[in-house]
C-alpha cells in the first residue's frame, strides 16, 4: 500500500522533471555505476525513478548512490521545488490580477450604470423643468375656465332670482288688480242699487202737481178693504230611496188661501201744499 502512494508520488515528480533531463553516469555505494536520466524523486527524497538508456524506468534508493550523487539529486529537488513554487505564485499572482481585473471591470459597470442614472435623472429634470411652465399655464387657464364658468353660473342664477322676482311681483299684481276689480265690482253694485233705490224712490216721492222731488209726505194710512182670496200654487214632493237618498220629484198642483188688504195712503207736497191719495195693496 505504502509502495503504491510513493510510486504515485514519484510519477508525479518524474512529469516535472522531464523537461531539464540529463543523462547521466550514477555511482552507488559499492562503486558500480549506471548511466541513466533522472526523471523523478519522491516527496521524501529518499527514492528517485531512473530511466535507463534502453528506456526502462525504475526506482532506486538515494542512500545507495555516492554522496555527490546525493547532493546532485538535492540540488535537482530543490530547484524543481522552487521552479513548482514560482509557478504557483505565477499562477496565484495570475489569479490576483484576474480578480483585480474582474473587480475592476465591475467597478466600471457599475459606474457606468451610476452614470446613465444620473443621465436619466437630469433628463427626467429637464424634461420636468421644460414641461413645468407647459403644466402651469394648463392649470391657470383651467382655474381661469372654472372661475369663468362659475361666474357665468352666477350670472344666471341673478337672472334666474330677478326673473322669478319679476314673475312673482305679476303674480302679486294680477292678484291685487282682481282683488281690485272684485272690491269695485261690489262698491259699484251696490252705488248701483243705492242709485237705483234713490232713483225709484226719488219718482214716487214727486208731486203730481209742482214735480218737484221729494215733495211727497204721508200724512195718513187708512185700511179700507180686506177680504181672503185663493190662489193657484204648485206642492213638490219628494222621493227618497232607504238610504234617504232623493230619487226624484212630483209637482202637484194646489190652492192656498191668501189675506189681501188695500190701505188708501193721503200725502201732502212739502213744497206746494198740494194734497192726494192712492191705494195700495199687501198679500199675506
Ligand atoms: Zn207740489
Amino acid at each position: 500500500m505504502k509502495k503504491t502512494v510513493c510510486l504515485a508520488a514519484i510519477f508525479s515528480l518524474s512529469l516535472a522533471l522531464v523537461t531539464n533531463a540529463e543523462i547521466r553516469t550514477w555511482t552507488a555505494t559499492d562503486g558500480r555505476t549506471i548511466k541513466a536520466e533522472l526523471v523523478g524523486v519522491s516527496e521524501d527524497g529518499e527514492i528517485v525513478t531512473f530511466q535507463r538508456t534502453d528506456g526502462k524506468q525504475g526506482p532506486f534508493s538515494v542512500e545507495k548512490l555516492s554522496k555527490a550523487d546525493q547532493e546532485y539529486i538535492k540540488q535537482k529537488k530543490r530547484e524543481e521545488e522552487e521552479r513548482l513554487a514560482q509557478e504557483q505564485k505565477k499562477r496565484e499572482e495570475a489569479a490576483k490580477q484576474s480578480e483585480a481585473n474582474r473587480f475592476a471591470q465591475e467597478q466600471k459597470k457599475r459606474e457606468e450604470a451610476a452614470r446613465i442614472a444620473q443621465e436619466q435623472k437630469e433628463e427626467d429634470r429637464q424634461r420636468v423643468e421644460r414641461l413645468a411652465p407647459a403644466f402651469a399655464q394648463r392649470i391657470k387657464e383651467q382655474l381661469k375656465e372654472q372661475q369663468e364658468r362659475e361666474q357665468q353660473a352666477k350670472v344666471e342664477q341673478e337672472q334666474e332670482r330677478a326673473r322669478q322676482e319679476q314673475e312673482q311681483k305679476q303674480r302679486q299684481w294680477e292678484e291685487d288688480s282682481q282683488k281690485a276689480l272684485i272690491v269695485g265690482a261690489v262698491v259699484g253694485g251696490v252705488a248701483l242699487i243705492i242709485l237705483l233705490v234713490w232713483a225709484v224712490s226719488r219718482q214716487s216721492s214727486k208731486c203730481p202737481l209742482c214735480k218737484k222731488a221729494w215733495g211727497k209726505q204721508i200724512i195718513n194710512t187708512l185700511l179700507i178693504d180686506s177680504r181672503l182670496e185663493t190662489r193657484g200654487s204648485f206642492d213638490t214632493v219628494y222621493h227618497y230611496n232607504s238610504k234617504g237618498e232623493v230619487t226624484g220629484s212630483t209637482t202637484i198642483p194646489t190652492t192656498k188661501i191668501v189675506t189681501v188688504k188695500t190701505y188708501e195712503n193721503e200725502c201732502r207736497c212739502k213744497h206746494c201744499g198740494y194734497e192726494w191719495s192712492y191705494t195700495h195693496t199687501t198679500e199675506t
